[in-house]
């Protein structure tokens, strides 16, 4: 497939030097000591989870996370040799491969480790990992909070002293630490407060970990008592939600598209699936070849515009799973394969989040596998990667 007829659909400019300004903006508020973990699970966020890593490396960023096996494997096989976390539940069946591909694991429970030690032992490896610590979550991690503070710190300093283990570093998540009220700060100072008492608590019976991390992109926005060794920043990275247009982030991916055909129609005409939108005037119409399956949300037929340089051209109708209408009545220069964008650099993810009332990390994960991504380093493609044909 030749670039043009990629282009003449609906693509994602994914901007490295955005990237690049966001994790300088982090770094700057972290200091040069407090080590940088970037979150590239989910394919980046939708990014593109090996280009992204690759940009991340070269900036310097000391560690990357992902939620599963096969992600890591993705970044291990696209070249990416630096340490490489899961986040997530790996099946202690599978710690050969962790050990084959290099890989750290999160262990969540005591019952875990040790199978996880046994199994390392019988692949004659020592498998690195890292200790996750419920202290408000309530996904994985070991349970420490109020009643199960001693039993949860005794069950973890167990599952370091394990064979064939090498804990490296302990962590907690924060749930609501992208929030500013005032109960919701107590959550999280609360959870802070959980998690230190279970570090000290570990450090007095003589463990002591390396890389000890909690802040995501909420608290790397607003607790900076919470940075200890490493940050975790997911989104802020991407420059996609609040928190980063505050700390003076950019968003990396603008997804674009483009008008395929124009027609005149007359008063009174019914548009697209259930004829939820009907002319009241004589209308200039554009057809956009993006639809939901391109992971424009259908819940936004009706509500949103997209942004094209000479003003908003709103959605006319439903949203289809290949199309979507737009008025360009008052927008006599949008022409025949003139580009639009749905969000990004002009129009915010978040605005459009806010209208379907969800998150931003919805719509950026949810830009489908038939959508080209574009990387662009000054000015330039860099590189083209379309999931579906590689
Ligand atoms: C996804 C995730 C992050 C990143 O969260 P953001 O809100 O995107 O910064 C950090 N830590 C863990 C454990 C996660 O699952």
């Amino acid at each position: 497939m030749r670039e043009e007829e990629v282009l003449r659909r609906t693509w994602a400019e994914i901007d490295l030097d955005a990237l690049a300004w966001n994790y300088h903006a982090a770094r700057r508020r972290i200091g040069p000591e407090v080590r940088y973990l970037g979150v590239v699970k989910a394919d980046a966020y939708g990014h593109g989870a090996v280009q992204i890593s690759r940009k991340l490396e070269e900036l310097g960023c000391d560690y990357l996370a992902v939620s599963s096996l096969d992600e890591a494997r993705e970044l291990r096989e696209g070249g990416i040799t630096g340490p490489v976390l899961i986040l997530g539940h790996t099946p202690p069946e599978m710690t050969a491969q962790l050990l084959r591909w290099n890989i750290t694991q999160t262990v969540s429970a005591l019952a875990k480790a040790e199978a996880y030690s046994e199994a390392a032992q019988a692949a004659g490896g020592t498998l690195r990992v890292h200790i996750k610590v419920d202290t408000g979550m309530s996904r994985l991690g070991f349970l420490v909070r109020d009643g199960h503070f001693t039993d949860g710190v005794q069950a973890i300093a167990r599952a370091c002293a394990l064979p064939n283990l090498e804990p490296e570093g302990i962590f907690t998540h924060f749930s609501c630490s992208d929030s500013d009220t005032p109960s919701d700060r107590d959550y999280t100072t609360e959870q802070f407060r959980v998690f230190t008492a279970v570090l000290d608590a570990l450090a007095q019976g003589g463990r002591r970990f390396p890389l000890r991390h909690c802040a995501n992109s909420g608290a790397l926005a607003r607790y900076p008592e919470t940075f200890l060794d490493m940050v975790r920043p997911g989104i802020a990275l991407y420059g996609g939600d609040r928190d980063a247009e505050a700390m003076g982030m950019r968003p990396v991916m603008t997804l674009k598209s483009c008008v395929s055909t124009i027609k005149i129609l007359d008063p009174g005409t019914e548009i697209s699936y259930g004829r939820t939108c009907r002319t009241e005037g004589r209308r200039r119409v554009g057809v956009l070849p993006i639809g939901y399956a391109d992971g424009l949300f259908r819940g936004l037929s009706n509500r949103m515009s997209f942004w094209t340089e000479a003003g908003p051209a709103p959605i006319l109708g439903r949203i289809c799973m290949d199309m979507t209408m737009a008025d360009l009545s008052d927008l006599p220069e949008v022409r025949v394969g003139s580009a639009v964008e749905v969000f990004g650099t002009h129009q915010r993810a978040d605005t459009l989040a806010e209208m379907l009332d969800t998150i931003p990390y919805e719509l950026v994960c949810a830009v489908s596998k038939r959508v080209p991504r574009l990387y662009l380093e000054g000015g330039q493609v860099k590189e083209r990667s379309l999931r579906i044909m590689a």
